[in-house]
């Protein structure tokens, strides 16, 4: 049995009222990690696993970290995940919550992720956030579960990040015979590294990230991005860090559901109908996000609203 569940699909009313047509969720943010990474972490895992990995190394604070720990706990893998200092406490409880052996390393990611690669050993399993074709396999799952419904939409929104969703979900529409259904992969706009490569047409490297939703952060995309932008109807959009705080409160209110401003990018272009076009029956990939708190979400909005 696989290591994610199917998550619910529901019409959201509350969004389809605000953006005047329906609104479908598929509230991944349920996943036991709290976010949709353990779609193709947990799936990553497990081959791994069969094919005999006795650890995995992660160097994620993130959701990306908490889906290998959440995975090697349940199959019986120990994990170590290397975070840099810049983690907080709460993200490092979380990790410690799975039972993952948490090494603090380095003032940012790429320090943490040098460290990581040396930890790799012979029988042991490095665990990539988002730039591993076999993320992308597990990711496009939750296209099958919409599919198994009978729900067609036609249009998909969702977050990106480093690009592993959207590659994902990309590969569950053509395996399913959805070519024609469009993405609309959203980004704040200090963490857009896909609107970059989309615009150049090429892999671009961000000089800087510069974003409260820290699960985009990806200074470049996995060239599977750009390929499936290449090779399926997807769409770039942009929101402000303010907007994706904003969606996250609403989302809240409406659906009692805490979710990373990483997540609120999606939903902010779903609450402003404007970015939707003319598509009348929409998917919004609710991808979840487990290190927001709500004093964080409140300090955020707070920072951000003009004074
Ligand atoms: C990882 C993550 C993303 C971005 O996914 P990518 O595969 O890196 O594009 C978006 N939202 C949340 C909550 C995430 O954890």
């Amino acid at each position: 049995m696989a290591l994610h569940i199917n998550t619910p699909l529901l019409e959201s009313r509350p969004l389809s009222l605000a953006a005047q047509r329906s609104v479908w969720i598929k509230l991944d943010a349920l996943q036991p990690c709290g976010s949709f990474k353990l779609r193709g972490v947990g799936h990553a895992c497990e081959l791994h696993h069969a094919r005999g990995a006795r650890h995995f190394v992660s160097s994620s604070g993130g959701n990306a970290g908490l889906a290998v720990a959440y995975a090697g706990r349940r199959l019986g893998v120990p994990v170590t995940v290397v975070v840099p200092e810049t983690t907080s406490a709460h993200a490092r409880a979380l990790l410690a919550l799975e039972e993952a052996k948490v090494i603090v390393h380095g003032s940012a990611w790429h320090e943490a992720n040098a460290l990581a690669q040396t930890l790799v050993g012979e029988h042991d399993a490095f665990i990539h956030p988002f730039d591993d074709p076999l993320l992308w396999e597990g990711h496009a799952s939750l296209i099958d579960e919409v599919a198994a419904t009978g729900l067609r939409p036609d249009a998909v929104v969702l977050s990106v990040g480093g690009g592993g969703l959207l590659s994902g979900v990309v590969q569950g529409l053509k395996r399913n015979g959805w070519d024609d259904v469009p993405v609309m992969a959203v980004e704040t706009d200090g963490a857009a590294s896909f609107n970059a490569a989309v615009q150049a047409d090429a892999l671009v490297e961000l000089e800087r990230l510069d974003s409260i939703a820290t699960s985009l952060g990806a200074k470049r995309v996995a060239e599977q991005a750009l390929i499936c932008h290449r090779t399926h109807p997807v769409q770039s959009h942009r929101v402000t860090d303010l907007q994706a705080v904003q969606a996250c409160e609403r989302f809240l209110h409406d659906h009692r559901v805490l979710v990373e401003p990483a997540c609120g990018a999606a939903l902010a272009l779903a609450y402003a109908a404007e970015g939707l076009g003319e598509y009348r029956n929409v998917l919004v990939v609710v991808c979840g996000g487990a290190t927001a708190t709500l004093d964080q979400l409140r300090t955020w909005r707070e920072a951000l609203l003009p004074a």
